[in-house]
């Protein structure tokens, strides 16, 4: 492992003077340990945030809901104004084993880096983790790799299923940069796609402390529900996900949120569908019509045109199951 000095801070105002001097935030670890185990990651100094004062859950006005950046996953999937105001996102975040959402914090959670299996072997080409190194992914074994969003530099899928919900629900992600500025970002501008530059995976600024996310308050409630489609029951990342949220009222779907994880290099927010619904009758028919959506602008790989299916299917099936919640 590369050697490394380690520091605790006790207040964001210490954490952000490390933070400038170059020091790399460290919570849970559960991503970053293995990573520096591996030598993917070398930090020089890590700056042990764990004791800031960020572990709140709390109420928004008029129905939404903050969540602090340090906030362990367990604690909030057991949080009772999550699991009643949006409880895909709860459902989100219990798709990991139990370990890990001991660990893993909220912040930790949407920085957590792709699981390609070539990203973490060091003897591998891989532009995310070396740029200009190459993609060995793209002519290798691909199964678990994006069929949406991917470049010409890389089709790594992204591994958050909580970041699928916030995407769905777009959510806001509150920043702190080490002069003490604060700054919001819309959850859908805050992971970039690869592009040329797949080493650049958050607009997130050197330093920068992400303090909390956000799920605004909604004028029409919403049912929801998280889905997710893998090889086994635990100690699995997706090959398909949906979040899904509607607001029927009179038989007419009034309010539509959806979007797809494990098949993109970012969770993926599907407007096509969303349009598709808005307005309409549920029926087996439209969630069927409305599904067939998922997958516009597909690019599968040699090994993973299995999710193009997959991915429809998903979509469709948690769509009734949510369009058809009491
Ligand atoms: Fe690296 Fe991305 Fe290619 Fe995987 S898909 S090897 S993370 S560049």
């Amino acid at each position: 492992m590369h050697p490394f000095s380690y520091t605790r801070v006790d207040s964001v105002r210490e954490a952000l003077a490390a933070g400038r001097r170059g020091g790399r935030y460290i919570a849970g670890g559960t991503t970053l340990v293995d990573l520096m185990r591996e030598t993917v990651e070398t930090p020089d100094t890590l700056v042990d945030i764990s004791a800031l004062p960020l572990s709140e859950i709390t109420a928004t006005a008029g129905g939404g809901i903050r969540i602090g950046a340090l906030v362990p996953m367990s604690a909030a999937t057991a949080d009772p104004k999550l699991n009643a105001l949006f409880p895909v996102a709860a459902q989100a975040l219990r798709g990991a084993s139990a370990q890990l959402r001991n660990m893993a914090t909220i912040g930790g959670n949407i920085m957590q880096r792709t699981r390609c299996t070539y990203f973490r072997d060091v003897g591998a080409d891989c532009n995310k983790r070396e740029p200009g190194s190459g993609c060995a992914a793209i002519n290798g074994y691909n199964r678990g790799h994006a069929i949406l969003g991917g470049s010409d530099h890389c089709v790594a899928t992204h591994a958050s299923d909580f970041a699928v919900a916030l995407t769905a629900l777009e959510a806001t992600v509150h920043l702190q940069a080490p002069d003490g500025k604060e700054r919001s970002l819309p959850f859908g501008d805050f992971l970039l796609r690869p592009g040329s530059t797949p080493h650049r995976e958050q607009a997130i600024r050197q330093g920068e402390l992400i303090t909390a996310v956000e799920i605004r308050a909604y004028p029409r409630p919403l049912k929801s529900a998280y889905l997710k489609l893998r090889d086994r029951q635990s100690y699995s990342f997706g090959l398909a996900s949906a979040a899904v949220a509607l607001h029927i009222r009179g038989g007419v779907i009034r309010e539509a949120k959806v979007a797809a994880g494990g098949v993109a290099t970012v969770p993926w927010k599907l407007p096509a569908v969303e349009r598709a619904l808005i307005g309409e009758r549920p029926s087996d028919g439209l969630w069927a019509e409305a599904a067939s959506h998922a997958t516009d602008g597909a690019r599968p790989l040699q090994h993973n045109r299995f999710k193009v299916e997959l991915l429809k299917r998903t979509v469709e099936r948690q769509l009734r199951t949510v369009g058809e919640m009491e």
